[in-house]
């Protein structure tokens, strides 16, 4: 294991958010090395592919030392192993999050007993924000301006533009339809990885990448 202080940062990553970008942040005053690591997630049904992720990400951290992106798909701790990080961080965002991240931990940590996992806490601005809702606010045509960097909230516009046009053309058709906002209801849940990879859950059962 080399001598400086690397952290591995997993996640789905789709899209990076404000809050990513602050977590990332944040990590690159305590370690040496920050790698975020991409997780592949072909179950979760990403909205961007990998390639895109990694570039978004590349892009919107260039300017900030000691970050690199991966991508991978296997364990998170064979990530780990194979950039030399002694640390997987994660990020805490309400109490929420912490029975998950808890199993998550205590599963890598038996796939892998010498890896420590540190969690940091984004500004409160960030508490709220994930990327399953930014998404789904950005599908339904709201801003999500100041919750994703300039060049991400561009690439959801390009993505979701077209799809957003095509329900407004559908809905001018059925004008008794409904508008949708994005509710507390399963669809804005944060469908998340775990610890090993990452594979989409079944609503009923929590999943982890680990
Ligand atoms: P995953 O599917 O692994 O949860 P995400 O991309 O959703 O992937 O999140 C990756 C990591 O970033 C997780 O540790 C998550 O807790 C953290 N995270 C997500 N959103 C925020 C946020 N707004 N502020 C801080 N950390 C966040």
């Amino acid at each position: 294991m080399s001598s400086e202080r690397i952290a591995v940062f997993p996640g789905t990553f789709d899209p990076f958010t404000n809050g990513h970008l602050d977590l990332t942040r944040r990590a690159a005053r305590l370690f040496d090395r920050v790698v975020v690591a991409v997780a592949e997630s072909p179950a979760k049904g990403a909205l961007f592919p990998m390639t895109e992720r990694v570039e978004m990400i590349r892009s919107v951290t260039r300017g900030l030392k000691r970050i690199e992106v991966v991508e991978f798909s296997d364990l998170v701790v064979d990530c780990a192993r194979r950039v030399g990080a002694a640390v997987i961080l994660r990020g805490l965002r309400a109490v929420s999050d912490f029975e998950f991240e808890f199993q998550m931990a205590l599963m890598n940590r038996k796939l892998s007993p010498s890896l420590e996992v540190a969690y940091l806490m984004p500004s409160l601005q960030y508490t709220y924000l994930n990327s399953t809702l930014v998404k789904e606010v950005a599908r339904l045509g709201g801003s999500v301006k100041g919750l994703v960097p300039g060049m991400v909230e561009e690439r959801l516009r390009a993505r979701l533009g077209t799809s957003r046009q095509a329900r407004a053309a559908a809905s001018a058709e059925s004008p008794a339809q409904p508008a949708r906002a994005p509710s507390a209801g399963s669809s804005a849940k944060p469908a998340r990885t775990g610890t090993a990879r990452s594979r989409a859950r079944p609503a009923s059962r929590r999943r982890a990448r680990a």
